[in-house]
């Protein structure tokens, strides 16, 4: 299967015959007061979330749309902060800091990237410092795990967005990872107006809340899937409940959009990663929905030098046990 079949939507958006979801939420008014209760704004963002689906023809934008809604649900959800399923009792509202050490967004960096998959290329990706991991063999350890960026404002980054448009097929959010970020994120959308479908580039380790305010917004998920059990998250990137809440985020984001599922294999984790992984992906996921990239490009980065097995590069024996295995699973593999 192709990339075409697999992302059907994706491409319609780039042949200019659907808009991108963002684009669309603009145009869907909210009926509720913004200052109503929490429950009451999430029973109709659920409701409303529904009709994007079907809207085919996009209306004028609303004076107080769907993604203002959205917008308001992701400031709520940063006092105490849980965008992603660390919880970490801070007020983010306040400017305090949980794990990830997010206050402001910062961009480490923003440029077309031609190292995507090749349904993704080429790329605007905009790289945001901190992630809510700590992965110890990180290959963007420099921009995860320091504050190598500088705040853009919401309106600033929007212009840079529109100033790609024709020159890109889509907008790559990704860090560290982009989760503690989402209210910028969203907030940028709200000031951009081209047609460029979203991609969100992530470890998905969000909250189930989080998953559903990118709900018509992510065009196609780029997912991380990394461990195949919770002793080697815990043990490499600092992590808990990691399988759970990953599959779960993978099976939510297989019904709300494409999936391109990134599996990097690690160095003496086949039968405790990479396979449980893809023997769960086959079993659970609608796989014509899914393109997988088993990646070989592990180096030994950041701390990974004093972890057995890390030590070293992948072996072309390794990743080509990885990827038949996937293949003989029926997987759609880049
Ligand atoms: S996004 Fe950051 S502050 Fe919020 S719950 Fe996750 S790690 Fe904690």
């Amino acid at each position: 299967m192709n990339a075409k079949e697999a992302l059907p939507r994706y491409f319609r958006v780039l042949d200019e015959k659907e808009l991108p979801y963002y684009m669309i939420c603009k145009g869907v008014p909210v009926r509720s007061s913004l200052d109503s209760e929490t429950y009451l704004l999430w029973e109709e963002h659920a409701e409303l979330v529904e009709k994007v689906r079907s809207i085919r023809v996009p209306s004028p934008v609303a004076e107080t749309n769907l993604l203002d809604l959205k917008i308001e649900l992701a400031r709520r959800m940063l006092n105490p902060c849980r965008l992603c399923e660390r919880k970490c009792n801070v007020n983010r509202l306040d400017g305090e800091a949980g794990y990830c050490r997010v206050k402001e967004s910062k961009v480490s960096s923003k440029f077309v990237h031609w190292g995507e998959e090749p349904e993704l290329v080429p790329s605007y990706t905009i790289f945001f410092s901190r992630c809510t991991f700590e992965c110890v063999f990180c290959q963007n350890w420099d921009i995860s795990q320091r504050d190598t960026g500088q705040y853009i404002s919401t309106d600033d980054l929007a212009n840079s967005v529109e100033r790609m448009l024709g020159g890109v097929r889509n907008v790559n959010w990704v860090g560290g990872d982009p989760t503690p970020n989402l209210v910028y994120i969203l907030e940028v959308l709200k000031s951009c107006n081209a047609n460029i479908p979203q991609v969100w580039n992530s470890n998905m380790y969000l909250t189930e809340d989080a998953m559903a305010l990118l709900d018509c917004i992510t065009d196609v998920y780029l997912a991380d899937f990394k461990y195949g059990n919770d002793k080697c998250a815990g043990r490499l990137s600092r992590i808990t409940r990691y399988f759970e809440v990953v599959s779960r985020n993978h099976a939510i984001a297989n019904k709300q959009a494409g999936i391109v599922l990134r599996h990097l294999v690690l160095p003496g984790h086949i039968e405790c990663c990479t396979k449980p992984i893809m023997d769960w992906i086959a079993e659970n996921l609608d796989t014509s929905r899914i393109r997988v990239n088993v990646m070989d490009q592990y180096r030994p980065e950041y701390k990974a030098r004093d972890f057995e097995r890390l030590e070293k590069r992948l072996s072309h024996k390794e990743f080509l046990q990885a990827y038949r295995y996937a293949e003989g699973l029926g997987l759609n593999i880049i």
